[in-house]
């Protein structure tokens, strides 16, 4: 079976311009089984003046036209960005749809985005990673209706840009914690490939190593794309390094069941 990226936006992303007809004539072209976006959901971020939403019915409708026999089946996606002061929202539309797959995410505290080499300069890096850690183990404590971390190490993109030699094993008090709660909760990591590919890949190594002592086995590979061109993008050198860290599966969701894909 042909995997399907699990973490992809289209032009129904507030960041993203690509017609989904693009990403599904992909999928198709190269015999994924399913086909899925996980477009944002950010209530007011802290770079904007209003929510980053999704017309979730415009896009269920528009799945059903690309629909075609001998195509890819389509699913219903989300990426919930976390945030503890829009917590009835969140919970209210994680209930609203039918997902297959929901991804939950720590993008922005209200104040900071922590994308933004600035937000991380105005706290200290590491008040700054503290906060995104804290804020993360809140979420996945929480909130109950997901069923993928989205990139745990997206903060260190932004660090590296200020502390190249930053080493996150300094954080693994504030990792651990997030881990043993995907774990007791049953809930996969993402291994996503836009930050994998901004940090040395001795994270990910370390990462991985570090997930399975502590006795996770569900991942998702996903490459967060918001243009067609990065659908699936390295996921062969990825699996590889799973694989090697002693993988050998990887998860996919329908309806919110957990299926294996093995590699
Ligand atoms: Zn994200
Ligand atoms: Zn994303």
């Amino acid at each position: 079976m042909v995997l399907h990226d699990q973490h992809v936006h289209s032009y129904y992303s507030e960041d993203s311009n690509e017609p989904l007809i693009n990403y599904y004539l992909l999928a198709k072209k190269i015999g994924c089984k399913y086909f899925v976006t996980t477009e944002h959901i950010d209530y007011m971020p802290s770079m904007d003046n209003h929510h980053w939403l999704c017309d979730f019915d415009k896009l269920q409708n528009e799945l059903i036209n690309l629909y075609k026999e001998n195509g890819p089946i389509p699913l219903l996606g989300i990426e919930m960005g976390y945030r503890i002061d829009y917590l009835n929202e969140i919970n209210s539309l994680l209930n609203k749809y039918d997902y297959d797959i929901i991804n939950l995410s720590i993008h922005d505290s209200g104040k900071y985005e922590y994308y933004f080499v600035s937000n991380f300069t105005e706290l200290g890096i590491k008040q700054t990673i503290k906060m995104y850690y804290e804020q993360m183990l809140d979420a996945v404590t929480r909130i109950d209706k997901f069923n993928v971390l989205s990139h745990i190490d997206y903060c260190y993109k932004t660090v590296l840009k200020i502390d190249p030699n930053y080493d996150f094993l300094s954080d693994y008090h504030l990792i651990k914690p997030i881990l043993e709660t995907l774990i007791k909760k049953e809930k996969a990591l993402e291994i996503n490939v836009k930050v994998q590919k901004a940090l040395p890949e001795r994270h990910l190594y370390t990462l991985l190593d570090i997930y399975k002592s502590l006795g996770g086995v569900r991942l998702t590979l996903s490459t967060d794309a918001h243009t067609v061109s990065r659908y699936k993008e390295d996921f062969d050198k990825y699996i590889k390094i799973i694989k090697e860290c002693g993988f050998n599966y990887l998860c996919y969701y329908i309806k919110q069941k957990e299926y294996h894909y093995d590699i």
